[in-house]
């Protein structure tokens, strides 16, 4: 795989340069209603690959999905925001193009100098992104290619991704991979060489059918899967226990059967939850044991009690990978599992790994200190099926 540093040394002088960033950033509300950045860690991480190429002189134009839009334009999702953080971050001015391939992108990219950057606007603003139609794709992964030499992907966070951007683009300019996603490749091939044991794997988050695959090819290569977050409940109701108005899954509870059996005392769930109705920093709540969650109530974060038996499990581990919030860790209620889980992890005396966009947010939001884990990765969607060995699409279409 060419990297960085091989585009450089052939020289991007005066070169337009394509760089696809993960800027997935999540978003809050002010006061006013405006949306703003609540963690910008995503844009932060991009940073070196855009100065070396500021500093070589090239022409960096920068594009990124951000949230979920459906193929059109969509206020809520434009990127403005993130022009205005990263110029900040930079200490240079940021042109921001008010479409991706429009006659806004062309004027932005048309009147850069070298060593100035572009952000182009939401690559979701166009359905040819995330289609599933080949030639849809590739006509808007043309059009994208068009305006530039070059291309580096560094968006680690999209590289599972089948998208324009990431797997046609690479297709038709010279492509190379970014700083951060040399990094990220770097640090998990440490978790899948060889990881010094015991290995544990703590998930949380909100979808088991987004995890459930994660699980199921986890299981042999680990010696913990410890299990929290609004996941936990559909393993919950499995072993028999009524879970309330928690998020459940009822049509993968057979899945998490044959998962329990065949886990034997691998898997970890909590044995005490935090319940509650309401989502508010000040909401009332109580703790209850995990298979007596009263009728109407939400399993909105683990108890103490589960807490001790994470962090006993990920204590005794030589090498940790988290991914996903074990509570609704945005309000503060339901933050201290979360925020056990990640001392935990912390503390770990070996290899540590924290990944996902919410699971990192997490780390910074609650106020713990982003260098006493191993490594925080910026993709957790990406990073998990790395660990479950799937093929990556873009980091295949960076190898070709
Ligand atoms: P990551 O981005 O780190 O991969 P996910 O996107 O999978 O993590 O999940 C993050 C979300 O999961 C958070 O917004 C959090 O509020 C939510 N979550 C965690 N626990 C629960 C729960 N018990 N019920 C509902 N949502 C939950
Ligand atoms: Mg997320």
């Amino acid at each position: 795989m060419r990297t960085l540093s091989d585009l450089l040394s052939e020289g991007v002088r005066g070169r337009r340069v394509l760089v696809r960033a993960d800027l997935n950033v999540p978003l809050g509300t002010d006061d006013d209603g405006n949306r703003r950045i609540a963690d910008d860690g995503r844009i932060r991480a991009v940073l070196p690959t855009l100065t070396m190429l500021r500093e070589a002189g090239a022409k960096v134009i920068v594009c990124s999905h951000l949230g979920r839009p459906k193929g059109a334009p969509d206020p809520k999702y434009t990127l403005a925001p993130v022009a205005e953080r990263m110029a900040e971050l930079l200490d240079a001015p940021v042109a921001y193009a008010t479409d991706t391939v429009g006659d806004s992108a062309s004027e932005v990219v048309g009147g850069l100098a070298s060593g100035e950057v572009a952000l182009l606007e939401n690559l979701r603003f166009n359905a040819g992104e995330t289609s599933k139609d080949d030639a849809e794709r590739t006509a808007f992964a043309e059009r994208l290619a068009t305006l530039a030499e070059a291309y580096v992907d560094d968006a680690f966070g999209a590289v599972h991704r089948k998208h324009a951007s990431v797997y046609d683009v690479p297709k038709l300019l010279p492509h190379v991979a970014g700083r951060l996603i040399v990094r990220e490749l770097e640090v998990l091939r440490g978790l899948t060489d060889d990881p010094k044991r015991p290995y544990a794997v703590v998930l949380g988050g909100a979808k088991v059918s987004d995890k459930l695959g994660v699980i199921n090819a986890l299981l042999p290569k680990v010696d913990k899967l410890v299990i929290g977050g609004g996941m936990c409940f559909t393993f919950l109701a499995a072993q028999g226990h009524e879970v309330g108005d928690s998020l459940l899954e009822s049509d993968q509870i057979d899945t998490c059967k044959k998962l329990l059996a065949d886990a034997g005392d691998k898997l970890v769930l909590p044995t005490d939850v935090v319940v509650g109705t309401e989502f508010s920093d000040d909401a009332a709540t109580s703790t209850v044991a995990a298979d007596a969650i009263p009728a109407g109530q939400k399993g909105l974060d683990i108890g103490p009690e589960s807490v001790a038996l994470f962090a006993g499990a990920i204590g005794e581990a030589h090498t940790v990978f988290w991914n996903g919030p074990m509570g609704v860790f945005e309000y503060a209620p339901y933050a201290a599992g979360t925020r056990g889980v990640a001392e935990a992890v912390a503390k770990v005396d070996g290899l540590s790994v924290v990944g996902g966009g919410d699971s990192a947010a997490a780390v910074r939001a609650l106020g713990l200190d982003e260098t006493s884990f191993g490594h925080i990765s910026t993709g957790g969607g990406a990073s998990l099926e790395y660990l479950e060995g799937k093929t990556l699409p873009g980091i295949a279409a960076l190898q070709d």
